[in-house]
């Protein structure tokens, strides 16, 4: 039997540029051009001020847990081998917050506040999924 397959990013119309930036090892969020907010998920507006001017901007992909959760059971087969993983809230230095997996340290050991630093797993050819590890 084939190895299940975790699933993979399927970017919507709002996130497209998301991806193609995490493709290319880069995290990029929204950033307003009239009141210079970033925001995250992403969205045709921004929620400070409600202007529809905006851009993509890259990021230092540097931040801190701001909460965290390990998964010690399977909810999905293709998660298996990765028990206990740990899925984190990381708050970035731009100020908003994702929802990303916390990697490089034994789940025990992830604290909230911990600094930690943005990297890029490359789970297909064409999908990158940003990632976190202490730094
Ligand atoms: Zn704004």
């Amino acid at each position: 039997m084939d190895k299940p397959m975790k699933p993979v990013p399927r970017p919507a119309p709002e996130s497209e540029p998301y991806w193609k930036a995490a493709h290319e090892h880069r995290l990029e969020i929204p950033q307003c051009d009239d009141c210079s907010h970033h925001w995250f998920p992403p969205s045709r507006t921004c929620p400070n001020c409600l202007s529809p001017n905006m851009h993509w901007q890259q990021v230092s992909g540097r931040g801190k847990v701001f909460s965290f959760v390990i998964y010690d059971r399977v909810y999905h087969p293709a998660f298996a081998e990765d028990v206990p993983y740990v899925v984190a809230l990381i708050e970035l230095e731009e100020g908003p917050r994702l929802i990303s997996n916390v990697v490089g340290i034994p789940p025990d050991d992830v604290r909230c506040e911990m600094p930690v630093e943005v990297f890029f797993d490359d789970v297909t050819e064409t999908a990158s999924v940003p990632k976190f590890r202490p730094r």
